[in-house]
């Protein structure tokens, strides 16, 4: 591609962009970047920019676990942008974006890649006649730049739950997100303020998986961008202080084969297809194995509550909001059902989480567990051990992926290995510490979100 002609999502009418920021998600759930001139785009396609594989061994506050396999001098991989993906990220300063894959210097993909892993999936799926549109629901506190003494954030903006105070008290600032998310190209479909104090949320427009897992990406910098401006600080830290709720990444998916919805029509509870129960079926199984993706963190485990719409029991419901996975179901209103997994955190890595989610979806076309019957009520409500809690910790969760076959076959051994040993290093940074150090800790994520 040629700067003569504008790149698939700039119009002729930007030819103020200059700079395009490539980035990639690295194993802690960071975004990690490179930026080239907008005019040696061809050659970053062809050739790449380098990334040291060390950077898979990242932890989620920036040290090198010497454990971790990845954690070698050796190697280089290159970085290259999609740029049928890249769209405008600050358009106003001049800058460009495009998610990047890397590739071994030999031109072979490199198997640890979290996109390249996404891509695959995505592609297999679609090899198997099924289409699936999802989308994240991403929920931040927005915090002083000043913290508390303690070190915990500080809310910025007043208000109450969901309040529409909140909105006019902060009318600036959300004017300007929209704005900015408009200017990134971000397709929306609803903000609002949330249930903990000056907490918002963002809801992105579903598309393909990797169409979504880039909108996260991107908006989570626009957003942090923005509040920057204002002066203010952004955490989506899963559970920012231990007296808040916490922040969740909610993922919405539907399904549809050449056209036909499965999560609806079907003759199944609340309208399901024969299809569509198993993958709700499978989905449900693997949550603990799936949740070391979804919940990547040592304190997104203290998110994870009883009667905080976090939803740490192993049930689907219908309309549920303490089950894990919701089903939304079609109505006389027309719109289309879908299922909500709850278990997510912005944590996440949105290309391992959507990749294994495809995965787990066309495991289901093989084989899949019978569905139980949804949960209706509060969980919490029954007597103990009448529905499974999901794993309390990360320890356990990565206990599940570690022994989920099912990933690990799908994910290939380097890639699933490396999480590991990312998911152990996660464990010991926080074992020595309690649960309200776990939450300083980690309240700032990403790193760069918080103070010095
Ligand atoms: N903040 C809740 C969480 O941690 C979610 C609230 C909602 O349902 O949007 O997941
Ligand atoms: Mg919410």
């Amino acid at each position: 591609m040629t700067l003569s002609a504008p790149a698939p999502g700039l119009s002729a009418a930007e030819p103020e962009l200059r700079w395009l920021a490539i980035t990639w998600v690295n194993n802690a759930g960071a975004s990690l970047v490179k930026t080239v001139p907008l005019t040696q785009l061809e050659a970053a396609e062809r050739t790449g920019v380098g990334f040291s594989p060390v950077a898979d061994a990242f932890g989620a506050a920036g040290g090198i676990d010497p454990a971790h396999r990845l954690a070698v001098p050796d190697g280089d991989l290159r970085l290259k942008p999609d740029a049928s993906a890249l769209t405008p990220l600050d358009p106003a300063l001049g800058w460009a974006w495009a998610p990047g894959e890397r590739w071994l210097r030999s031109g072979v993909a490199y198997g640890g890649d979290q996109r390249h892993f996404c891509r695959r999936q995505q592609e297999a799926l679609w090899a198997d006649g099924l289409d699936l549109r999802v989308g994240f629901e991403l929920e931040w506190l927005l915090a002083e730049e000043a913290p508390d003494p303690d070190g915990a954030p500080r809310a910025a903006v007043a208000g109450g739950p969901y309040g529409a105070d909140r909105l006019v008290e902060g009318l600036e600032y959300a004017t300007a997100v929209l704005e900015a998310i408009e200017a990134a190209d971000l397709d929306w479909l609803q903000f609002h303020p949330e249930y903990g104090a000056s907490q918002f949320e963002l809801s992105l427009a579903p598309g393909t998986a990797l169409e979504a897992a880039d909108r996260l990406v991107r908006a989570r910098l626009v957003i942090q961008r923005v509040s920057r401006r204002f002066g203010w600080r952004c955490s989506f830290s899963p559970k920012p202080s231990l007296e808040r709720v916490g922040n969740g990444c909610h993922l919405h998916l539907s399904l549809a084969r050449a056209g036909v919805p499965l999560l609806q029509g079907g003759n199944g509870p609340a309208g399901l297809t024969g299809e569509g129960q198993a993958v709700l079926a499978t989905l449900l199984q693997e949550l603990p194995a799936l949740m070391a993706l979804s919940c990547p963190l040592a304190v997104s485990y203290q998110r994870l509550a009883p009667g905080t719409w976090s939803a740490p029991f192993q049930v689907w419901g219908v309309e549920n909001r303490e089950a894990a996975l919701r089903l939304i179901p079609s109505e006389a209103d027309g719109a289309a059902a879908h299922l909500e997994l709850k278990v997510a955190d912005a944590g996440a890595n949105p290309y391992l989480l959507l990749g294994a989610v495809q995965l787990l979806a066309r495991e289901a076309l093989t084989s899949a567990p019978a569905l139980p019957a949804p949960l209706i009520g509060d969980p919490a409500g029954l007597p103990p051990g009448t529905v499974p809690r999901l794993p309390t910790n990360l320890t356990q969760a990565s206990a599940a992926f570690a022994a989920s076959s099912v990933l690990r076959q799908g994910m290939g051994d380097a890639l699933h290995g490396a999480l590991l040993d990312s998911q152990a290093a996660e464990v010991r940074r926080n074992e020595a510490l309690s649960d309200r150090e776990q939450v300083l800790a980690s309240c700032w994520w990403p790193l760069v979100g918080g103070p010095l």
